[in-house]
């Protein structure tokens, strides 16, 4: 098994080669449009505990919308099914920040994973505090689940997200103005600003997705993060909302769980097997790594560990 997951994962990094650099880096804020194109990392931890990676696993880069899944978890375990009453849990159909579609809906935002169910999501676990413990808290939820306490927040991203945000900000007062947030807007947009500027290398990324793989319990410390029937509904999300406009092709080439980010990376897991984080900068024109999305149907591929 381990020579075979070896051999697996140089493969696929061997297969990315001719393909690295290509996709278009995101530009909306300096320092993600500083990143080089031809980086490309992948790490998979298995429910065994072992890890494996090539490239630039070890870098840290901007996890950005990856971490939507993790503050669903950390909304989940704070209010339970009452969440769904705030967000839906269906693909969204349209543009990732679309206000359209939240008009026409009352501000109840199509999922958590699209950026208004974030922003409700972040309004949740921010529940009327200082934006500070909303933050800590979701650090150090991130920290806990890599097993890594080097894991940061970068302040210049999440300085540029606050001065760029503009379209998240018009969508947090839609919000509000059906109800729809209870904490005052600034904080709320500040809390979800500093998650999205959390940055993580694969290693890290896939270590802390580990307990989606593990039926909701990490199965390296034994703890049990979340109960079983609580992971099999975010990896039911993530496989019908994680990849923007574009999950339904993600689910039709890769055949798993996955959330990307504009930052490049995708954490995706295979259920009872392993989690996989991938980061490759150049984006498609649906906003998902484009040859991190390759790179995992290639391990698919390789492992059979498609759900389907
Ligand atoms: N911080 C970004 C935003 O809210 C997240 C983008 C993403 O990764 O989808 O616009």
């Amino acid at each position: 098994m381990t020579t075979n997951l070896a051999e697996i994962v140089a493969q696929v990094r061997a297969d990315m080669e001719s393909h690295i650099g290509s996709g278009r880096v995101a530009d909306y804020i300096p320092a993600l449009s500083r990143v080089d194109p031809r980086k490309f990392g992948i790490a998979v931890t298995t429910c065994d505990g072992e890890t494996i990676n090539a490239g630039d696993a070890e870098e840290p880069f901007s996890i950005q919308s990856v971490s939507k899944v993790f503050a669903l978890t950390i909304a989940l375990e704070r209010v339970g099914e009452a969440l769904w009453q705030r967000v839906g849990r269906e693909p969204s159909g349209s543009a990732f920040n679309s206000i359209v579609q939240l008009e026409h809906e009352h501000g109840i935002p199509r999922n958590p994973l699209i950026n208004p169910g974030a922003i409700v999501v972040a309004d949740v676990i921010l529940n009327q505090r200082d934006p500070k413990l909303a933050i800590t808290e979701i650090l150090e939820f991130l920290r806990a689940r890599a097993d890594d306490r080097s894991v940061q927040i970068d302040l210049e991203v999440a300085q540029s997200e606050a001065d760029t945000g503009h379209r998240n900000t018009a969508m947090a007062y839609f919000m509000r103005a059906f109800g729809n947030l209870n904490g005052p807007v600034y904080d709320v947009l500040t809390t979800y600003f500093h998650q999205c500027a959390i940055t993580m290398n694969c290693v890290q990324l896939a270590r802390a997705g580990l307990f989606l793989a593990g039926s909701g319990r990490d199965p390296i410390s034994g703890e049990q993060v979340v109960k079983e029937a609580r992971a099999r509904r975010i990896n039911a999300v993530m496989m019908t909302c994680g990849h923007y406009d574009a999950s339904g092709d993600f689910a039709f080439h890769v055949g798993l769980p996955g959330k990307s980010g504009v930052g490049g990376g995708i954490l995706c897991v295979a259920p009872h097997r392993a989690s996989v984080a991938v980061w490759s900068p150049g984006l498609n024109e649906v906003g998902n790594s484009l040859v991190g999305s390759l790179a995992l149907e290639r391990l698919a591929l390789l492992t059979g560990w498609s759900v389907f």
